[in-house]
């Protein structure tokens, strides 16, 4: 029978929280298939699927759950000599082979050497140009042998995104503008295991109605890696319009993204969210030195604000935008509500000191109660 051989990180298959991880990882594979054809078991630190019909799709959706390291579309069959030398018997392999065989059932009667010489002298019979290179061989053939009774016959596997399972350590509250870098900062984080809902500001009508449908579109894209996000959408409008007409404008940029973490930060706790998460990347625009982190930090008391970007070069994010095929919908030319009244020359050390002296001059709280008013929810699915 035609299976999907899942193989998990070592990295949870040790200690006591073992079963947590792979509960979560077996219900998220389910979530993942849901709508398709398919049966999972668990058998001694491997899953698998069967009872599929669209091989294509089940792996495509595989390879996109965190906690998964590869996956290989096996032969699986009886753990009886005879049933996998039947299947050996019909393998075509032209060029250097070497067969290699893991024992995870010890009560097998041959040695993985002994299987392996076995089965090669197989392919030798059958196949007049196949020669044996346990060194560089061209071809692979894999025999896993489990303790369910069964093994496991694959020549190749399939890397798949690493990481720890969806929602095992926690969830966060992900600043998503349209831009590039955003979207990939949720991405690596929901791999360290955080669910994700995510918080849009626009600006409307400065920004455009595209300007949203754009961010919808990014939250879907994860949704392929999360299945579902949590987007909520506020209206930055007035609170730029305010920072506008009366603050210093090189301290534009500073006090919005003072009022962006303010917001995040009750709208992360109220969710039940562990940590706010932005795309900064360090030195890549003013707003993204240290000091100016720092004078943005400053305002976030309970949470911690992770930066998953902010050692990464552009190109660097890019492949991973590319990777997760954000970038093209990231690129399109539409405003975000950063781009609008932007300053000439924004302050790019602030001292924090100054911001707070500048937001003397506004009425925070009226502000952003006001925002809050304006937070429309999207429940987006993959
Ligand atoms: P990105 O590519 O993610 O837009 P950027 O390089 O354009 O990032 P900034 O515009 O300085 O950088 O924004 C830094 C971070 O602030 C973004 O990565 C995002 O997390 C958050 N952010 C910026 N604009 C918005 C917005 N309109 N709504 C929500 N979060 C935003
Ligand atoms: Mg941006």
């Amino acid at each position: 029978m035609k299976v999907i051989l899942l193989r998990v990180g070592e990295l949870f298959l040790k200690g006591e929280n073992r079963y947590i991880f792979e509960n979560a990882l077996y219900n998220n594979i389910r979530k993942s298939l849901e709508g398709l054809k398919f049966t999972l078991t668990k058998t001694q630190g491997r899953l698998v699927v069967g009872g599929f019909d669209d091989e294509e799709q089940v792996v495509e959706r595989l390879c996109k759950v965190f906690g998964l390291t590869s996956l290989s579309v096996a032969e699986e069959v009886d753990a009886d000599m005879g049933e996998i030398e039947k299947h050996f018997s019909t393998i075509k392999c032209d060029g250097s082979f070497k067969v290699n065989v893991t024992r995870g059932d010890k009560r097998f009667p041959l040695t993985s050497m002994q299987v392996a010489a076995e089965l090669g002298g197989i392919i030798l019979d059958n196949n007049k140009n196949a020669s044996v290179d346990l060194y560089n061989p061209e071809h692979v053939f894999m025999v896993d042998i489990r303790q369910n009774g069964k093994a496991y016959l694959f020549d190749k596997s399939i890397k798949c995104q690493g990481g720890l399972p969806l929602g095992t350590a926690g969830g966060a509250l992900l600043l998503l503008s349209g831009g590039i870098d955003s979207p990939v900062a949720g991405y690596l984080m929901a791999k360290r295991g955080l669910r994700l809902e995510a918080l849009h500001f626009h600006s409307y009508p400065y920004t455009s109605l595209e300007a949203k449908q754009k961010v919808e579109t990014l939250a879907k894209k994860l949704c392929e890696y999360t299945n579902e996000v949590k987007l909520h959408v506020v209206s930055f409008t007035k609170v730029q319009e305010e920072i506008h007409s009366k603050c210093a404008p090189e301290f534009m940029i500073t006090i919005m993204r003072r009022i962006m973490m303010r917001i995040a930060e009750i709208i992360a706790k109220r969710e039940g969210l562990g940590a706010i998460v932005t795309g900064e990347s360090l030195g890549q625009v003013a707003s993204q030195t240290m000091q100016s982190m720092t004078v943005t930090e400053n305002v976030v008391k309970t949470l911690p604000v992770f930066r998953p970007c902010i050692a990464m070069d552009k190109e660097e994010i890019v492949s991973v935008a590319k990777h997760i095929d954000t970038f093209e919908t990231s690129i399109l030319p539409y405003e975000d509500c950063c781009t609008v009244f932007l300053p000439k020359n924004p302050v790019i050390k602030p001292k924090l000191e100054r911001a707070e002296r500048e937001e003397r001059q506004l009425d925070l709280d009226a502000l952003i109660s006001l925002a809050l008013a304006s937070e429309e929810v999207v429940e987006i699915k993959r």
